[in-house]
């Protein structure tokens, strides 16, 4: 049987879920870029939803691909946002509820089948973006074992917030933030304000020195120790987010994606 042959992908099309098998085809024939959000089911407070990092990481990944569709690459600059993975390693929120941790092994195996998987099918280029600081090691082992296996596979992942240090900088942050603090909980304003409860954002630690010794030594970037989450403060947040603006969030949010998609303009040259 022949099969017919398509010249275009419909111009409206950003989700890979979404392509039909003969568009599929031509996307991999045009060296499209792929993105992966992936995130965490795990406590966000009192105030935030469980769900947080995976729809921080969708949000920035549809912005991103939104504004490479715009760009003046046309069909052979698309790029698709491939349908997430929802959960992540969080063994350091196990303790406080919601938290639906899938560890380290599944969470690299996940990854990995995946990047096995399109490189196999002849894509050459994987972006994943996590919402959740948890999956950086793992997304590591993944990218030093695609090396092995795949090495002409690009394979890039990035973090949310983090790649935000000048918005970041100017939020009125405690001495101790983080999960579930100013930055976070600002970009979900910015996103839906609906998804935050905040009549019950509250803070949790917040100064260095109102912590147990192992979670203030934990506050050191280099050398690494881990403790659960709960050992911070009974509610799992870290900073004060009831300063928390949707504003800010924009700002956050625009400084990450303007950050991807430079990044991703280069990748889409290689
Ligand atoms: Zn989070």
């Amino acid at each position: 049987m022949t099969r017919p042959a398509i010249t275009e992908i419909r111009p409206h099309i950003r989700d890979y879920a979404e392509l039909t098998s003969l568009e599929v085809e031509l996307a991999k024939d045009r060296g499209s870029l792929l993105v992966l959000p992936v995130g965490a089911c795990e406590q966000h407070g009192d105030g935030l939803p469980l769900g947080t990092d995976n729809i921080r990481a969708d949000h920035v990944a549809h912005a991103v691909v939104e504004q490479l569709a715009g760009g003046a690459q046309g069909q052979a600059g698309r790029a698709f946002v491939l349908p997430s993975i929802d959960y992540g390693v969080s063994p350091h929120h196990r303790f406080l509820p919601g938290t639906i941790n899938i560890g380290p092994q599944l969470f690299i195996d996940l990854i990995t089948s995946i990047a096995h998987q399109l490189a196999d099918a002849g894509f050459a280029k994987l972006l994943v973006i996590t919402g959740h600081g948890g999956n950086l090691a793992s997304l590591g082992v993944a990218q030093q074992s695609l090396l092995e296996t795949h090495p002409d596979f690009v394979f890039a992942y990035a973090p949310v917030s983090a790649l935000a240090p000048e918005s970041t900088a100017a939020l009125p942050r405690t001495e101790v933030s983080g999960h579930c603090g100013e930055s976070e909980t600002s970009q979900m304003l910015a996103i839906d304000a609906h998804l935050v409860d905040t009549d019950h954002l509250s803070p949790g630690a917040t100064r260095l020195d109102d912590l147990d010794p192992r979670a203030r030594l934990s506050r050191t970037k280099s050398p690494s120790t881990a403790v659960t989450f709960d050992r911070y403060a009974d509610n799992g947040v870290l900073g004060d987010p009831r300063t928390a603006t949707a504003a800010a969030g924009e700002g956050i949010l625009g400084e990450v994606i303007s950050v991807l998609v430079s990044y991703c303009q280069e990748l889409q040259k290689l």
